[in-house]
């Protein structure tokens, strides 16, 4: 029987015996005749924890050492479930994602793994052992520096060695029993998806959804990786991440397609507004190569007519509220050679999105969202959309009741109450 890949969330490994259950429910796959590779994220919230204590030491502490101290978090729970693995009569070896051959590129913190020299990790399967690998970190090959994948990295590491041990499936145990129409901590009443598509669940990672890292989707999606996001607190099914659930055309297509996957929401970002760009050819370029030379995402982006009088314009967009501070400096750096006004900085801001691939095909989808928002009397502050999204910028204090008032108006609600938040503090 082939490889299965696991991987196990802080919230599944708070403690000495939720360590030991997570290593009862290894050595039960081990059992069965599976050859299991598993990768683990840090206890609890230790990468939380470390981050205060790294600012409390510096309040701007250097990358490379927030790696080092970061990756800490992982070494320790490798350990420690490979430690329960062989209570159990079991043999495990634990890794180091260094040791396990995840090469990443060099950018402290948001490193992206570029290659995988699963090695060691073969060698250790053949010699009959459980593998653990610490989630969210690699080694750059350039540098030959630690790096980390950026939070919730842990998935993306689970799911790229699944790719590289051509394993049959990557199961992702957390807190919740899969993906849910809305995060039941704002929406009890979510419902739980069987199944979803890559290409929504990128958007709706994308769109905030914590329950997957993004990267991790998108390596599913590159290899066909069929991602079980699924409860390390239940035996029940969860939510398989797959490509197409109901190819097009089919009948059960027609019967039973979701128009809508999910409510997604995200209050991780920030606005900047470049106000009084001048209206000609190269200055937008100017400005968003300035930002990409720091190494920053955006997300939405908005420019507005220039006004006809002073052939000004604002440029708004939106990025992760980390970077808010770079992107300010970055852009105050270039003042002079583009010549605008001021910039502006909001970080009291959400964003609220709608994503189903049902949209496509159905008209009318957008009325009923900002419908939604009106009765619910929350103002739009911006608004982007992809072919089977729609986001909207709101204030930061009137997330909740968007994402409330969008999921009963698609009437995603579950007929009884069946979103569960087994563990985790919600950090
Ligand atoms: N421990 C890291 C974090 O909390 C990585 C992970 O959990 O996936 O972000
Ligand atoms: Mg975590």
């Amino acid at each position: 029987m082939g490889i299965v890949v696991q991987k196990y969330g802080g919230s599944s490994l708070a403690d000495a015996d939720a360590i030991k259950r997570v290593a009862r429910r290894i050595v039960e796959v081990k059992k069965s005749g599976h050859d299991v590779v598993v990768a683990v994220s840090a206890m609890g919230d230790t990468t939380d924890d470390l981050y205060d204590l790294a600012n409390g030491v510096s309040p701007l502490p250097p990358a490379r050492e927030m790696d080092m101290l970061l990756t800490a978090g992982e070494r320790i729970s490798m350990a420690l479930v490979a430690m329960a693995i062989s209570d159990l009569g079991f043999t495990a070896r634990s890794f180091t994602g260094s040791q396990a051959g995840v090469i990443t590129d060099s950018v402290h913190g948001k490193a992206k793994i570029i290659d995988i020299t699963p090695g060691r990790i073969t060698q250790a399967i053949g010699e009959g052992h459980i593998v653990i690998v610490a989630g969210f970190q690699g080694v750059s090959a350039d540098t030959k520096e630690i790096t980390t994948l950026g939070r919730g990295g842990t998935d993306t590491t689970a799911v790229a060695l699944a790719a590289a041990l051509e394993a049959d499936v990557c199961e992702i145990y957390t807190d919740v029993d899969g993906v849910f129409t809305a995060d039941p901590r704002i929406v009890p009443s979510a419902r739980k998806l069987d199944k979803v598509s890559y290409e929504e669940m990128l958007e709706l990672a994308a769109c905030g959804a914590k329950i997957l890292h993004l990267r991790c989707v998108e390596y599913g999606r590159r290899y066909g990786i069929p991602i079980h996001v699924r409860s390390s607190f239940s035996q029940l099914q969860g939510t398989w991440v797959v490509n197409d659930p109901t190819p097009a055309g089919t009948e059960e297509e027609t019967m039973e397609q979701p128009i809508i996957a999910g409510v997604a929401h995200d209050r991780s970002e920030a606005k900047i507004t470049v106000v009084g760009v001048p209206d000609k050819v190269g200055e937008a370029a100017r400005i968003f190569e300035a930002l990409a030379d720091a190494q920053i995402n955006l997300d939405m982006i908005v420019q507005n007519i220039s006004a006809a009088a002073t052939s000004l314009t604002d440029i708004s967009f939106t990025l992760p509220r980390t970077d808010g501070q770079t992107a300010m400096t970055a852009l105050a750096r270039i003042q002079g050679e583009v010549g605008y006004d001021k910039l502006l900085y909001d970080d009291k801001i959400g964003k609220v999105s709608l994503i189903g691939a049902g949209m496509r095909s159905h008209p009318g989808i957008t009325s009923k969202f900002f419908g939604a928002l009106a009765s619910a009397g929350v103002n739009i502050g911006m608004i982007s959309t992809s072919e089977i999204r729609i986001s909207v910028v709101v204030d930061e204090n009137a997330v909740d009741d968007a994402v409330r008032a969008t999921h009963s108006a698609f009437d995603l609600d579950a007929d009884e109450v069946e979103a569960v938040v087994y563990g985790g503090t919600g950090r």
